[in-house]
């Protein structure tokens, strides 16, 4: 299913008490397992999320977890090749669940498949603790390959990223309502301002993003325009995220070379995060009276991580 499928369905799962403390979320890219978490943690902790549990990206919860850094959730990744016992150990004594305002305590494991036979055994221990507002996600590209008994006290979702993966975008589709207007310079434009916000965003550059968005609100962009412009400013993040696992990008194809050392300055959760972050918010758009508005406070959430 899709990432947004998933996510509402585990939004629901969890608004009826009815949410499993064990998933695994298989995808072809861990890029696309990463971002499915994201979205999955940000409509669950969010503060005022939508009646479907689409996360607003502004509360406090939204932004610390956009930031990596919620109280509710240790995130866990491969130290070196493996996820090790000492790890586990660590994030065991961290259980902040007790800890009051946290409702929810969620332990993700990026390339699960990657714990040693001790770590997986640690986790397994942990699994099965009881402890009902615990969720666990566990990341992989290989479910075959984990440890059988801590698959089986899981269930499996499979994830699909469909735009997180090369080919499967369709760039023109992405740029069409953009180009509608049959101005070629208006286009450049919009594609140079993606660029430019995206970057600002993702390097912190609290003063150039303002300039940016001040042409950008003389683009005077049709609410269609508006949304496009946001589906390509999701589609720079995770073609960063792309790149930063090896991957190709599929939307930025043509700038592959001069996005690269944009790529390599953060961690791949970063631009896996800014892309759920994005991606949520353009799911409200059509709610928004003002598309522009929107997009400013999106901005900002982004500046701020
Ligand atoms: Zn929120």
């Amino acid at each position: 299913m899709d990432i947004q499928t998933m996510t509402s369905r585990l939004y629901r799962l969890y608004a009826q008490n009815r949410l499993g403390h064990a998933y695994i979320l298989a995808g072809s890219a861990m890029a696309t397992c990463m971002a499915a978490a994201s979205s999955v943690l940000a409509s669950l902790f969010c503060a005022a999320h939508g009646p479907g549990g689409e996360p607003c990206a502004t509360c406090a919860d939204c932004r610390s977890l956009a930031s990596g850094n919620h109280m509710g959730v240790a995130w866990l990744q491969p130290d070196g090749a493996s996820l090790k016992i000492a790890q586990m150990r660590a994030a065991m004594r961290q259980d902040t669940r007790l800890i009051s305002g946290v409702s929810l305590q969620a332990v993700v494991l990026e390339q699960a498949h990657k714990l040693t036979q001790e770590a997986a055994n640690a986790v397994l221990k942990w699994v099965e603790e009881p402890g009902e507002q615990r969720l666990f996600l566990f990341l992989t590209t290989s479910p075959a390959s984990m440890l059988t008994t801590l698959r089986s006290r899981c269930m499996l979702l499979r994830v699909e990223g469909a735009s997180l993966e090369r080919g499967v975008v369709d760039p023109a589709a992405l740029w069409a309502p953009l180009q509608s207007a049959g101005d070629s310079k208006r286009f450049a434009e919009s594609v140079e301002l993606v660029l430019e916000l995206g970057r600002h965003c993702a390097n912190g550059e609290l003063r150039a993003w303002h300039l940016a968005f001040d042409r950008i609100a003389k683009m005077n962009y049709s609410a269609d325009e508006m949304s496009a412009f946001v589906d390509a400013l999701a589609a720079y993040f995770r073609d960063l995220a792309a790149m930063a696992c090896g991957s190709q990008p599929a939307v930025f194809a043509d700038l592959a070379t001069s996005l690269e050392d944009e790529a390599a300055r953060r961690p791949v959760a970063d631009f896996a995060r800014y892309a759920a972050v994005t991606a949520s918010v353009r799911r409200r758009f059509p709610s928004h009276v003002n598309a522009a508005a929107a997009l400013e406070s999106l901005v900002i959430t982004l500046g701020d991580m």
